[in-house]
């Protein structure tokens, strides 16, 4: 257990309940704490036993965020890189199920010399460790660590166990900040600050005091209830930090430095930094998110949205990200509608809804549910002209409708759906054949970064401004190596392939025959960020404003 001495760690808990913006929270402590000129590490504890983020449906779960690593994480891993600005490694991130792997691989290996095994101490130091190892790689100066799932719950009490034995070997180097709720029942139209006293108190249970709380509201909160606050949790006032609902999460570091909780945060944690908070070019960002002038209409289709009578967007959340960003860096606002595929299937005249869009986007997804809606959507954006821009299966799903409805292979299709096609357009890697029969899902589709080389004078060659580049992949299936030459023959560009020539991971039209219809194999809305919006998104939104 080792890590630098004097790191600082920052222990982030939910109280009350969850989807509050702890994440966001966190992503924001980082943000501000960096702004004042440390260097700062974000990390993710998931408490649930999934090894990774990878086999968990996105419906429930929201969106699989992939990091270059090839790791599949959590959501608010997206928040983190895009608030930081930069790429966060594998030890970055833990689970229950990762911990536990480990801890009983090493009992199988004799790795605990006969002794019992044991959640305290085995477990718990299995966690230490970890966090240590993100603490000691790169050469950063405070973790902010986010601990998933709320206070009280039996999942995650053993990462603030761990958390605590931290603090209590360094109480100089360590804080502990709950996320809590302050709920303003309608029927009583005051803001309660009950369930957050005992939240506190439940905290106190593990033998943690907090040190600072941010307290989310649909509000901002009164002096009487933080000096309330103060007095019942044993926090001292300007240690409470007002965080009522805001339009735009790009807003909140702003919003958390009016509370000056960077100074709080430094006071805390005994640290000496010179100077004044410097946001360069965020603040500018910020404001821009609030929207443009000018509106893009963007017509999202895909299906992981309905939750039982709810939409969600979850599924889609670095997605949205990308495209508002390259329409605030463009001037513009997005106003995103989503549209269900499964809608165009079971009704094919549906589909000219499509018409009243600037852009049509198919992001990723898997299996079959809503598959001939999304083709029926492809071909009405090719055939109209409508800007496209396909993700991953978006891509694949492009290439398959260019088969059928321009090469004339009827019934092409991804072997994904249909093993028997007689025209596999997109087919399975051997590689991957051999894990599929295996039952080995998790971890195993091609994950990650790959680099990919761009052909001179294609819509994505000019779009990126360079010849190489990488982008992180997360899919089994790839476009069929069989197919490619009669797919060019009919008029399909594969502007990007990877070095070896192998692997189709760009496909677009001329710009002669369509301004805007291009699908990538890669997840770029990995990579888009706040002050660097990604080139291909940007390219798709101006072509979007240009129709
Ligand atoms: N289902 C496709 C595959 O596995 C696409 C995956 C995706 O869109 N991420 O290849």
């Amino acid at each position: 257990m080792s890590a630098r001495a004097g790191h600082k760690y920052i222990f982030v808990v939910g109280g009350v309940m969850s989807g509050v913006g702890k994440g966001i929270a966190t992503a924001s402590i980082g943000k501000i704490l960096a702004a004042r000129g440390l260097s700062v590490n974000l990390m993710k504890i998931d408490p649930y036993l999934n090894v990774d983020a990878g086999t968990m449906n996105p419906t429930e779960h929201g969106e699989v965020f992939v990091l270059d690593s090839g790791l599949e994480t959590d959501q608010d891993m997206g928040n983190y890189e895009r608030f930081l600005g930069r790429d966060l490694g594998p030890e970055d991130y833990m689970t229950s199920g990762m911990v536990y792997r480990s801890v009983i691989e090493r009992e199988r290996n004799l790795g605990y010399e006969g002794k019992f095994v044991e959640a305290i101490p085995h477990v718990r130091d299995e966690i230490i460790t970890r966090i240590k190892r993100a603490a000691d790689i790169g050469d950063t100066q405070v973790t902010v660590v986010e601990i998933g799932g709320t206070i009280g719950d039996f999942q995650n009490a053993l990462f603030i166990e761990a958390a605590r034995v931290i603090k209590m070997k360094n109480p100089a180097d360590v804080l502990f900040v709950m996320v809590s709720y302050l709920p303003v029942p309608g029927t009583i139209g005051e803001m309660k600050t009950r369930p957050t006293q005992h939240a506190i108190r439940e905290l106190n249970s593990y033998g943690v005091q907090a040190d600072i709380i941010v307290a989310r509201s649909t509000h901002p909160l009164d002096q009487k209830r933080k000096e309330k606050l103060a007095i019942w949790c044993n926090v001292e006032s300007d240690h409470i930090v007002s965080a009522p609902d805001v339009d735009s999460i790009y807003d909140v570091p702003l919003n958390f430095e009016r509370d000056k909780l960077s100074e709080t945060i430094l006071r805390a944690l005994h640290l000496e930094v010179p100077g004044e908070s410097d946001f360069g070019e965020w603040k500018d960002f910020a404001k821009k998110m609030h929207g443009g002038a000018r509106e893009v209409k963007i017509g999202i289709v895909g299906k992981y949205f309905d939750t039982g009578d709810f939409v969600l967007s979850d599924a889609y959340l670095s997605v949205i990200e990308a495209i508002k960003f390259s329409a605030a860096h463009l001037g513009a606002k997005a106003k995103i509608d989503w549209l269900n595929a499964k809608h165009y299937q079971q009704d094919p005249e549906k589909v000219k809804e499509l018409g009243d869009y600037d852009g049509v986007l198919v992001p990723g997804g898997f299996g079959e549910t809503g598959i001939e809606g999304k083709i029926l959507a492809i071909q009405f954006a090719r055939e109209n002209k409508i800007p496209y821009f396909g993700l991953c299966y978006g891509m694949q799903l492009m290439t398959v409708e260019y088969a059928r409805n321009v090469v004339g292979l009827k019934d092409a299709n991804t072997t994904e759906i249909n093993e028997n096609t007689p025209h596999p357009i997109i087919a399975i890697l051997p590689e991957q054949i051999e894990k599929l029969k295996n039952k080995n899902y998790g971890g195993s589709m091609r994950l990650g970064a790959y680099p990919c080389l761009l052909t001179d004078g294609t819509i994505a060659r000019d779009a990126y401004g360079e010849v190489e580049v990488s982008e992180r992949h997360r899919h089994r299936y790839e476009v069929n190596p069989d197919y490619i030459a009669q797919l060019e023959g009919a008029g399909l560009v594969f502007s990007g392939k990877s070095p070896d020539g192998h692997l189709m991971e760009i496909a677009e039209l001329p710009r002669s025959v369509h301004p805007f219809m291009l699908g990538t194999q890669a997840h770029p809305e990995l990579k888009a960020r706040p002050l660097t919006p990604h080139p291909l998104f940007t390219a798709f939104i101006k072509a979007a404003m240009e129709k």
